[in-house]
């Protein structure tokens, strides 16, 4: 496996080999349990998260209460979580073995849509974990950065969001690559909306065996 490099990495500079299949892997809700531990995160901080609708910052009350945080207090909590807590989330049931099955069909490298401000203590929860992979912290939709990573290999690439928009982009700027829609959380499943344009696979232990037996063969 390679060593997660520290410097910043972007599409166009982690390491693949050009000669290999690509697994291009999201984070939140993908690899670890987002609403989980932001739930948490909040906890420690004076509010509830009751999950209830899709939108996530329209889901945190001040504890024990019905007030809400206005949107920018919302947002600075959610800063806060990516600067200051994103080192503590559980990883989503069956992702580390399954990232190192993936791992032994293609490269890996790990897409995130976060603030820069989170670099350090996401990437030390994936080396943590057992994750060390390329990391590229990405800004918007990630049809772009999947395109430029495409295009430096020969082999197939898998793409694996658990974000409608982020699939749609890909779907759209880099339509060779196989997307793979997963929800980690099964509470979240519920209300997350769905799309028949991209195959939806939420179990880690399925998501290898359709790596193995149909993309990366
Ligand atoms: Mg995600």
């Amino acid at each position: 496996m390679k060593p997660v490099d520290d410097a910043i990495v972007g599409p166009e500079d982690a390491v693949v080999d050009p000669s290999r299949g690509l697994a291009i892997i999201d984070v939140d809700e993908v690899l670890a349990l987002f609403i989980a531990g932001f739930a948490r995160f909040l906890g420690l901080h004076g509010y509830d998260f009751r999950l209830t609708t899709y939108g996530l910052l329209n889901n945190i009350f001040v504890a024990g209460g019905e007030a809400q945080p206005d949107k920018d207090q919302a947002k600075a909590l959610f800063d806060r979580f990516f600067s200051h807590g994103c080192g503590d989330l559980d990883p989503a049931p069956g992702a580390v073995d399954g990232l190192v099955s993936l791992a032994a069909l293609a490269d890996v490298v790990i897409l995130t849509n976060a603030p820069e401000s989170a670099r350090a203590l996401r990437g030390g929860w994936l080396k943590q974990h057992g994750m060390p992979y390329p990391m590229i912290i990405n800004q918007g939709p990630k049809g772009p950065a999947v395109r430029t990573l495409a295009d430096r290999v020969g082999g197939p690439v898998m793409f694996v969001d658990d974000l409608l928009s982020n699939l749609d982009s890909v779907a759209e700027t880099a339509p060779r690559v196989t997307r793979v829609h997963m929800i980690a959380d099964p509470a979240l499943r519920v209300l997350a909306p769905t799309s028949p344009r991209h195959r939806r696979i939420d179990d880690w232990s399925q998501l290898v065996r359709v790596a193995r037996d149909e993309v990366f063969v």
